[in-house]
Order: structure tokens, then sequence, then C-alpha cells
């Protein structure tokens, strides 16, 4: 995902807005009740600022990779029992998912964010360049540290309103744990923890505020690991006596870069040697390669994966070694969000706005852009879009988010909120630089009081939950059913990033938030906010 820190977004794609509906809705009758609670909601979030930037500084401190998010889902556990969630650990077979619940009855509302982090993107916050804080570390590269924030900020603001009016209702929370890997929503589903909720509000980071209806832009995605065996022999004295796992490797990668050619054009492939071998002169015996295989839909992307399949037997063959069991490491199908909740959300959004942003906020912003070479120097968006996008049209392909498997399952809109800085590439340190600064922060209140306002919004109109569920079977699932990637034997990957956590997490640990001693990670850092290089600085030195 990502557009500054959007998992999904094709940069190239074109969203089309289109009419809400042929004919325009009846407007709801007036609901002066609903229109006080959620100002007092909004106020409610406004009063927990300071409680919501701690969060979004103390999760960007632990800068942990996915599966691995184990400071990350300690410190969520312990602030939701605190405030009256009851929690499920270690959900669906994967140690760092829960599900916390708090009140009873209809209608059931989960609402999720993203957790983990990217590899190589330590980054101290607010500092307008690379300026890592540990070399080689990982970091939120992508901004997953904030989105909890929304949720949970959002959810204690209802949960005080819902308790005093006694109002009906059941609220979740839960992560979206390792969704770089898209490794755990299509379990969550197998795991049937979606069965009773009756619509799902996912929040991810953004540069500006929005949702969206339809067919996102973007792919699903598998992502296979095909693993050799050969035989070990001295590479120099006896190499005929050896089979090189590594030489199907290298005939696989030849072949999959052959055959991309005859692709569609809206395919992605990308792929990373997981093991290459111990030294040179032992021939390797075993050897690993990593792929996504992205595609527009379910069976383009089971087309991809059968020539991915049929490529790694001829490349064993060719090496004369063996293929061992494939592992599926993730999946995602593509994303369809609800009309109904979006147009919902929407309209709470308009109400909202854009966070007022401080000219250092500008100044961090802009002197980023010109730090990446941007065509546009454009800085921070003040406004946001009144026009709500619906399917994308020409989809050219692009990122992909596990939130999919959700969306084809119960009815759900991702609500983006403006946490961070237009314009960078993603998957990057740069994406980590505004996200323990006032912008994350800012933004970040904006997306709860939106969320708040869009809980109420189905909690006491219980007609809008109906009318989600007829679009859910009429529109989008008449035509197309859900049918899972993941093979029954399939397991969750909680392996992954297991290594790189254990290099880095002694040294991450040095600067993991202190709130009780620093009001702001940026504090305890002792950074100047912004920092931005000097003119002087970038003249090269005389010699
Ligand atoms: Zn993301």
């Amino acid at each position: 995902m990502k557009r500054s820190g959007i998992c999904a977004l094709a940069l190239v794609t074109t969203v089309i807005a289109v009419p809400l509906a042929q004919k325009p809705a009846p407007l709801p009758a007036a609901n002066p009740k609903l229109d006080a609670l959620k100002q007092e909601a909004v106020a409610e979030v406004e009063s927990r600022r300071a409680f919501s930037q701690q969060m979004v500084d103390q999760i960007f401190s632990y800068g942990e990779l996915g599966f691995q998010e184990f400071e990350t889902h300690r410190y969520l556990v312990d602030i939701l029992k605190q405030n009256g969630f009851a929690v499920q650990e270690g959900i669906a077979g994967v140690p760092t998912a829960f599900m916390a619940t708090w009140g009873s009855g209809k209608p059931v509302i989960a609402l999720g964010s993203d957790i983990d982090g990217i590899p190589q993107a330590s980054q101290k916050p607010g500092v307008a360049f690379h300026d890592p804080l540990i070399e080689g570390a990982p970091g939120h590269g992508e901004g997953h540290n904030s989105g909890q924030a929304v949720n949970i900020t959002a959810a204690i603001a209802v949960k005080k309103i819902m308790e005093r009016e006694k109002l009906p209702g059941t609220i979740r929370i839960w992560p979206g744990t390792a969704e770089e890997l898209v490794g755990t929503k299509a379990y969550f589903i197998r795991a049937g923890l979606f069965k009773d909720v009756d619509v799902a509000l996912f929040t991810h980071v953004g540069d500006s505020m929005s949702v969206t209806w339809g067919d996102r832009a973007g792919t699903g995605l598998v992502s296979v690991q095909y693993s050799f065996q050969g035989e070990t022999a001295h590479a120099a004295g006896a190499p005929w006596r050896g089979r090189s796992a590594l030489d199907a490797v290298q005939l696989m990668d030849i072949g999959w870069n052959f055959r991309r050619e005859h692709l569609r054009l809206s395919q992605r492939s990308h792929s990373v040697v997981t093991d290459g071998g111990d030294q040179p002169n032992v021939v390797p015996r075993t050897a690993s390669i990593w792929y996504y295989f992205r595609e527009l839909d379910y069976p383009h992307i089971k087309e991809m994966w059968e020539t991915g399949d049929t490529i790694a037997k001829a490349a064993a063959m060719m090496a004369g070694v063996e293929l061992l069991p494939t592992k599926v490491l993730g999946t995602a199908w593509p994303q369809h969000f609800n009309k109904v909740v979006a147009e919902t959300a929407h309209a709470n959004i308009q109400k909202v706005g854009m966070p007022e942003w401080s000219d250092q906020d500008q100044q961090l912003a802009k002197a980023l852009q010109k730090e990446l070479k941007n065509a546009r120097i454009e800085g921070l968006p003040l406004k946001i879009s009144d026009t709500l996008a619906g399917p994308v049209q020409n989809n050219t392909g692009g990122g992909s988010d596990d939130i999919g498997d959700i969306s084809w399952n119960v009815p759900t809109v991702t609500l983006r909120y403006p946490s961070n800085i237009p314009g960078l590439p993603g998957h990057n340190w740069s994406s980590a630089i505004a996200m323990a600064t006032p912008i994350a922060h800012k933004g970040v209140t904006a997306g709860a009081k939106v969320q708040a306002m869009t809980i109420l919004d189905l909690v006491m109109r219980p007609e809008l939950v109906d009318q989600a569920w007829k679009y859910f079977r009429d529109m989008q699932t008449k035509d197309k059913k859900y049918e899972p990637l993941l093979r029954p034997q399939d397991q969750p990957a909680i392996w992954l990033n297991k290594g790189i956590m254990d290099k880095y997490r002694p040294e991450m640990k040095k600067y993991y938030y202190d709130p009780s001693r620093y009001k702001t990670y940026l504090d305890q850092l002792g950074i100047k906010y912004p920092t931005i290089k000097t003119p002087n600085a970038q003249r090269p030195t005389p010699n």
C-alpha cells in the first residue's frame, strides 16, 4: 500500500469519481441526538491527544517487523485490558495477533489496523534526510505505528458514550499483524474470527483523508517460497559429485524473467533469494527463492502461481535437484470496499476536515520532498476531496493488502488518515520521517474523530448495517465469491523476520520511548523539529 505509506496504491492508476448513486439517496431524517453524540465523541477524541500521541510514538520506537511484533502486542493488549476490553491473544495461530472485545449485542463492529514495520527503514523522526537511528535496522517506513491509535482512541471515546446511553453494540479491535507479508488476515477469516462481524472499519495511514468504495486499485497476491535440495561436494575437487540447489534457484529466476514478457501488463512479480548456499567451495545443498505473484483477480493470481510452479519443477529437472514442497508465506485478495459504509464515513470526513498544519510541519514536508528530488514540492495538503471515489477504472496493478480477504467476507472500508507526507516512494526510510512527529499525531486525531463518528452512525442507525449487507450480497458478491488462496496445509509463517529482530532488537531496545520521562519521542531523542539541511551543509566541502 503506498503513496507515502499507502501499501496498495498504484501510483499511475486512475481513480474515477462516480456519482454516489444513480438516483440521489434520500437524506437521512434529522437526528439531533446522533449529531450531539457525534460532537461529544469528537470532543472526547480531542481531549485524548496526548494518549494518541503516546501510542503513535511508542509503537514507532518498537519498529518491529511482521510476526515479531511482541512488544507492540504486549503494549496494545495492556492498554485494551486497562480500558475494559476482554482480549483473546494468539488468535489463528499467530502469537502477535489478538482480538479485543467490549460491549454486547449488535452491531458487531471490528476496528483493524496494521502494526508491522519495514526492513532497513530505521530513521530519526523529524529529520528531513536519511539519518538512521541504527544502521540496517528495521523501522516504521510505512507508518503502521499509527493506525491502532486511531482505532483505540475512537473506541474509548465511543465506549464512554455507549455506556452512559446504554446503547447496544460490540466493538472489536484487532491488529493487521505482518501486513507487509500479507501474512495473517486470510488466516483470521479461515479461523472464523469475522463470522459474527457486521462491519469492518479498517484504517491505514495516508497523506490525506479519504475512503473509497468498489473495486480498489492494486492487486491481490500469493507469496510463495520455492526450496530446492541437491547434494554437497567439493566445488573444485569433485564438482561432478555435487548437485547445486542454487543452480535451480538461478534457473528459476532466469525462467521467470523470460516468461515475464508474456504476462499481462497488470501483473507485478518480484523475488528475493532467502537461501543461496553457504560458501563457494561447497556445492549448495539447499537454496530457496521467495516470490510475490500479484494480479488483479483470483483466477489470474492462480494462473501466475501455476506458472511459477511449472518453472520451479523445470528448474529442478535442469539442475538435477529436488523441488521440496512449496511454502505459502502469505496471500491477499484484491480489495473491494462497501458503498454504504464508505458513504457514511465520507460524510464524517467532510465534517472533520484536514488538521491544521504548523509552519514546522510544512517545512519538514517540503524539505523532504526536495531531498527526494520530487518534481512537486507541494508540502502537506490543506484540503480534502469532497468527492467520494468509486470503483477503480483501468486498474493497472500495484500494491496489495490482505484487508482484501476481510472485504470479501464482511462489509469493509479502509479509512486513510493524513499522518504522512505526500510524494514518497513507500517502504523506505523517508516514510518513517513524519511518523513520530506532530504530522502523524494530528493525522491520527483527525482519523479517530471520523472513526468515532462512523461507529456511532452504525450503532444508532441499524438500517445502515442492513443496507451495507444488501450491497455486499446483491452487488459485490452477486457474481464473485471468495475462495481462499490458502491451501488446507498452509500455516501462518510466524518464523519470518525472527533472525533480523534477534540481530537488531538488543540495540533497538535502547531507543524505546519512555513516556514517563519524555513528553514526546522527539523530546527523548533530543531532535529539533524540524531538522533540515541548511544551505551550508549542502555545499560540497572545498578541497
Ligand atoms: Zn500498509
